[in-house]
């Protein structure tokens, strides 16, 4: 009707395409769980957990409750507490410092580099030496795979190594990605990842796990997911959460990740037709040597001098949507603003967060979409 006036809108995420494909399966899934009533710790999540240690390469998986959890649970077995320092980018989700802060340790925020968004080592080592300074003791660091794109995980286990840091890989956004052909879940002590609807591999509301190839550690998470218990819920040994995923969440990834490698390869083509349709146009994202990404999100870098709200309401107009992934980096944000930066400050992460703007990025996005998004963002650069 009114079509000549407003575009059809183009969607951001497209979770309905990938629930109709599944349709029945997904149906049939949910169920059985409806039959069987075990709702929590059905054997859905075992039956998951061996299916993402199979696509990972990682010897144990620990489902949990969210991402957020991932991340903590990791902390609080290795006993991370006050007085302790963990380093972390400030150009993240929040959750990555939040799950340090709620240790009661303090994060330190590191800068990031300019042409993959993820951590700088240098910076690194810059913020183990203010940490130091502050009298906190270094004992961890957590590297984040952004937007999709697994970070320099070499580079980072060597500055560990020589500082005597675990590391806790915080792929929320990169599950899925390798790196040196090797994929995510197999660096460092232990990796984190979130199912949240809107990452790469979601489930149907909350979700996360850890993976890990240490024994040990894989045993405390199952303890701190139910409350730190012993040899029985009711016998405590610990400290600990209520953090389990749910079985019809595992019922739903079981699924889900049947058809990720395809969606993996399909979110490829989407982004490799972004960056031969605005290559010359914007700064579009580029993989490291060794690197691939899972596009959790299509990041974009504004040339200088142009308004970027001007920019995504010339999109909008056009049925475009946008978002900014991050207008504040971490260190900016009121509840962290307290805590240490590295030394030499992070002006990468504060660049970025002034220029950066993220376009419609999933697997179903078809040709003709997107010919229409990159169109609009050609016209809304030529301005
Ligand atoms: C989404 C996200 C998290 C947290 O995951 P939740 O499941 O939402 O708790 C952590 N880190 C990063 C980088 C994320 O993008």
């Amino acid at each position: 009707m009114n079509q000549h006036l407003r575009p059809e809108p183009v969607p951001f995420i497209d979770i309905a395409s990938q629930r109709r494909r599944l349709g029945k399966t997904l149906d049939e899934a949910v169920a059985k769980v409806l039959a069987h009533c075990q709702f929590i710790n059905g054997p859905e999540v075992a039956e998951l957990e061996a299916a993402l240690a199979k696509f990972s390469g990682a010897r144990h998986v620990v489902t949990c409750a969210s991402g957020t959890d991932a991340l903590l649970m990791v902390l609080m077995a290795k006993g991370v507490g006050e007085g302790d320092a963990v380093l972390c980018p400030t150009f993240t989700f929040c959750a990555t410092g939040e799950a340090v802060a709620l240790t009661g340790a303090t994060p330190v925020f590191v800068d990031v580099e300019e042409q993959t968004f993820n951590i700088d080592v240098h910076s690194l080592r810059r913020g183990i030496a203010s940490a130091r300074q502050r009298g906190l003791k270094p004992v961890a660091v957590i590297p984040v795979d952004l937007f999709g794109q697994s970070a320099d995980h070499d580079a980072v286990a060597g500055v560990a190594a020589e500082e005597g840091l675990f590391v806790l890989d915080d792929a929320a956004q990169g599950f899925g990605a390798s790196y040196k052909g090797r994929r995510l879940g197999t660096f460092g002590l232990a990796t984190a990842t979130s199912f949240f609807p809107a990452k790469p591999l979601g489930c149907f509301g909350d979700g996360g796990a850890i993976f890990t190839d240490d024994a040990n550690l894989a045993e405390t998470l199952r303890s701190i997911r139910v409350h730190g218990q012993g040899s029985d819920k009711y016998d405590n040994v610990r400290i600990g959460l209520t953090a389990r995923l749910d079985t019809m969440q595992a019922a739903i990834l079981i699924e889900k990740l049947k058809i990720f490698e395809d969606e993996i390869a399909a979110r490829n083509r989407v982004a490799e037709r972004y960056a031969r349709g605005l290559g010359n146009v914007v700064t579009v994202p580029r993989l490291a040597e060794g690197c691939t990404s899972v596009w959790a999100q299509y990041t974009i870098r504004l040339p200088r001098g142009t308004n970027r709200d001007e920019f995504a309401a010339a999109l909008k107009a056009q049925g475009v949507p946008t978002a900014i992934y991050y207008p504040k980096s971490m260190h900016q944000q009121q509840a962290y603003r307290g805590f240490p930066v590295a030394e030499g400050g992070v002006p990468v992460s504060e660049r970025l967060s002034e220029d950066v703007i993220s376009l419609p990025m999933h697997a179903y996005l078809d040709e003709a979409t997107q010919a229409r998004i990159i169109e609009a963002v050609r016209g809304a650069i030529a301005g």
